[in-house]
């Protein structure tokens, strides 16, 4: 018994200090981001910083990323974050409605919660006008001898990873409800429509990987004309361009407009983008300080080394691929901030972070 208490009074020391190391933590990575010492260090992003710096997941980073920003404005939340009041999984729920104007009251009611008992107080706190939007992808699991008609069995698709658990309610941040563990319908069954309001449906469709990869190559060759385009929006221009194909076939619409691109100082010809697209792989080619390079397929750029306004010129060897964020922080270095804020108010600031 005696043994017990004192490896039980042992394991409450040691959580405190887990506890405490956090809040630290979490608060040195807001001081952090609000110097932007991660664009310093050549990341595009904070997220991207402790993913690909701190090699954490890519869970945990988005979850430090969400508190290292909520901190920045609510600093009693790295308080309640290292004193092991608040838990670390339910950040992202508790960054939906906390904010530095009603901290005081709301703050406490997340004391102690795991992530999923969050969401209930955030569905109190703010009930959606309309159910949100949301694209979840699960792997779908069939017993090989039921392929055709067997149960199947979906994965979550948040990761509910846990950090720091010792203030969680024990187990609920994990546990999967029945609904959750059997929300995939076999695959011959049609997909399934759930109405939600008078416009809008749920939309259930088990599809192939190939399919999501196709999905993937859509959303990235679009990233320039419609950023953050969701599932939606993206799958619905496909099927505008498959209507509009097929009434066009039975003559219903009139010729399309022709508005060829007007020519730019730093144009680069088709044929130089072919090859230094070949040659870079289709990825970003910013080179971050542990010597590797970005490779981010997202929002890609045909970068000019030697810039044109130095004198560069649009060939093979002067031209690379970047992403957005990494063209934009090599502009930077360049031309320095003062000259970027005053000449290029649009590039004065990174875009919005997806992660
Ligand atoms: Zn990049």
């Amino acid at each position: 018994m005696d043994t017990a208490r004192a490896l039980s009074a042992n394991l409450a020391s040691l959580l405190r200090r887990e506890h405490s190391a956090l809040g630290a933590f979490l608060v040195a990575l807001a001081d952090f981001d609000r110097r932007r010492a991660w664009m310093t260090l050549g990341h595009a992003s904070l997220f991207a910083y402790l993913h690909r710096e701190l090699r954490l997941s890519k869970a945990a980073a988005q979850y430090r990323k969400v508190a290292a920003e909520l901190i920045q404005e609510v600093a009693a939340v790295g308080e309640a974050l290292g004193e092991g009041r608040l838990c670390l999984t339910s950040i992202v729920e508790v960054a939906r409605v906390v904010t530095a104007e009603n901290w005081e009251t709301v703050l406490p009611k997340f004391f102690g919660l795991s992530r999923r008992e969050a969401m209930k107080v955030v569905a109190e706190l703010q009930p959606h006008p309309a159910p949100p939007t949301r694209t979840i992808v699960s792997p779908v699991r069939t017993a090989p001898s039921e392929v055709a008609a067997g149960p199947a069995f979906a994965l979550p698709a948040l990761p509910l990873e846990v950090g720091p658990a010792g203030n969680c309610t024990p187990g609920s941040s994990s546990e999967l409800t029945d609904r959750e563990v059997n929300t995939s319908a076999p695959t011959h069954r049609p997909a399934e429509v759930v109405p939600l309001t008078a416009d809008l449906r749920r939309f259930h469709l088990t599809v192939s990987d190939r399919f999501l990869k196709k999905l993937q190559a859509a959303r990235d060759a679009l990233a320039h004309a419609r950023p953050g385009a969701t599932e939606e929006e993206l799958l619905e221009a496909g099927l505008d361009l498959l209507l509009e194909k097929a009434a066009k076939r039975k003559g219903l619409v009139s010729k399309p407009r022709k508005t060829p691109p007007p020519a730019k100082a730093d144009h680069i010809p088709a044929h130089v983008k072919r090859a230094v697209w070949e040659r870079d792989g289709g990825r970003c080619q910013f080179r971050l300080p542990s010597g590797e390079i970005c490779g981010s397929t997202h929002q890609l750029e045909f970068d000019h080394i030697e810039p044109v306004a130095l004198g560069g010129a649009s060939t093979v060897d002067n031209v690379r691929i970047t992403c957005r964020r990494h063209n934009i922080i090599s502009a930077r270095r360049v031309f320095g901030d003062d000259w970027m804020d005053r000449y290029a108010p649009g590039k004065a600031s990174l875009p919005a972070d997806t992660g």
